[in-house]
């Protein structure tokens, strides 16, 4: 009954599963073009659970992102960015510099070609600004029916029921979309894990760690695993536009297989594994770790997409992915948020110009498979590069 009431009330030309970058980047491009679309999200709000911290943006993902936003809100995520640091380094557990062990992907990422480092919260924070009326939190995806043609009719774990002649599958690795539509399709988990946190800068924290971590990337080689650590200071940008502030902070991972990383700890908490692991480091890089709140560290399991698994099989009618929930792929290569992005802007550019909502969703997903299909083997390289002494 509740639902029957609730059928029919909510009507949308494009509902975007999911406010993660690249449901929010689509919707401010749709909203700017003029197309009707609402954002809905599982979480309570923005800041209900922490999702990570620095964003390593390319040019790729900078060019989407100043095709999606209006001129003064991509004019501020630059201005939200870190400052920019002065140089990267390769080095080992006693920061001793490093030579030929620099996988392509990074290298050539974090050398002068103008990447940005931009905090996670905030990005989210100005792709909100504007549009927070389209945004409708508490709203778990539950089902999708009419997949086959027409309009699609979307069910919430609330019982509430929407209508949309184009559903945008944007949430995330666990996409519950995904699963529904190809339940085959999982991401593989590649068996490697990513340990990540980051330790704010009080003047002792600065004083422990020394000025060199300080000014600019360290990418560290250990045995069998590595580790990356980006200095995030600001400017004050997201003070001075309202947004939520932000203290300086080293973000750093730990990436490598799970038996490396994990086989001799058992069960043990994210930060007595970073602790353990940089435990012959130098210790400049043992007070990094140790220096960090264990609420700010989170553990992940590596996983990639197959698309040769996902492909065709959402068929061809008014459904189609962007983002993690089609291509997952390995934090190695910092590809998955600026591929995310620039879906945002190739969808978005086709639902602009081509009359038929459907045609527009196939002619972005041929576009999308050979783009994605590269980041993931540039990832998958550079993982393998990287954990080279055991994979
Ligand atoms: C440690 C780490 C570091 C990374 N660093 C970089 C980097 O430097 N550069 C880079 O390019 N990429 C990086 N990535 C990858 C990047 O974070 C992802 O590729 C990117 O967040 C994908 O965006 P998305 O919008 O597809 O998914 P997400 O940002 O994960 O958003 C998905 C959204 O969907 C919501 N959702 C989930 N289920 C439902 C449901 N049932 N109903 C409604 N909503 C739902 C979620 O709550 C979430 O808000 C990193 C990843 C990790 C893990």
């Amino acid at each position: 009954m509740v639902a029957e009431m609730m059928d029919d009330m909510d009507e949308t030309r494009v509902a975007i599963i999911g406010a993660g970058l690249g449901g929010l980047c689509l919707a401010q491009a749709l909203t700017r073009a003029g197309i009707d679309c609402v954002v809905y999200e599982r979480d309570a709000g923005l800041d209900s659970r922490a999702q990570g911290y620095r964003l390593r943006i390319d040019a790729d993902g900078a060019g989407a992102l100043a095709q999606c936003l209006a001129p003064p809100l991509y004019d501020l995520f630059r201005r939200t960015c870190a400052v920019p640091a002065p140089r990267s380094r390769f080095v080992d557990g006693q920061l001793a510099p490093m030579t030929g062990r620099a996988p392509e992907v990074w290298s050539t990422a974090n050398e002068g070609t103008g990447d940005l480092c931009a905090h996670r919260q905030t990005l989210r924070e100005i792709l909100m600004r504007g549009i927070a009326d389209k945004v409708r939190f508490g709203m778990a995806f539950q089902a999708l029916e009419g997949t086959t043609g027409g309009r699609a009719r979307v069910t919430f774990a609330d019982g509430q029921v929407i209508h949309a002649d184009l559903v945008v599958a944007a949430d995330g690795v666990n996409s519950a979309v995904r699963r529904q539509l190809m339940p085959q399709a999982d991401p593989l988990d590649v068996g490697a894990v990513c340990l990540y946190g980051r330790t704010i800068l009080t003047p002792a924290v600065r004083a422990a760690v020394g000025d060199d971590l300080c000014g600019g990337t360290s990418v560290v080689f250990a045995d069998g695993y590595a580790g990356i650590i980006d200095p995030m200071l600001f400017e004050g940008g997201a003070v001075s536009a309202g947004l939520t502030p932000v203290a300086d902070y080293l973000y750093w991972a730990l990436i490598g297989p799970r038996t490396r990383l994990l086989g001799p700890f058992g069960r043990a908490m994210p930060d007595e594994v970073a602790w353990r692991l940089a435990d012959g480091w130098d210790p400049r890089l043992r007070a990094l770790f140790r220096q960090a709140d264990p609420r700010d560290m989170a553990l992940l399991p590596v996983r990639s997409a197959r698309l040769a698994r996902t492909w065709p099989h959402w068929g061809s009618g008014p459904v189609t992915f962007l983002g993690d929930a089609i291509h997952a792929m390995s934090p190695a290569g910092g590809l998955g948020a600026n591929v995310t992005l620039r879906d945002a802007a190739v969808l978005a550019a086709s639902l602009s110009r081509i009359p038929s909502i459907t045609a527009a969703a196939r002619e972005y997903e041929a576009e999308m498979r050979t783009r994605a299909a590269r980041a993931i083997h540039l990832s998958e390289v550079g993982a393998a590069s990287l954990f080279a002494d055991v994979f």
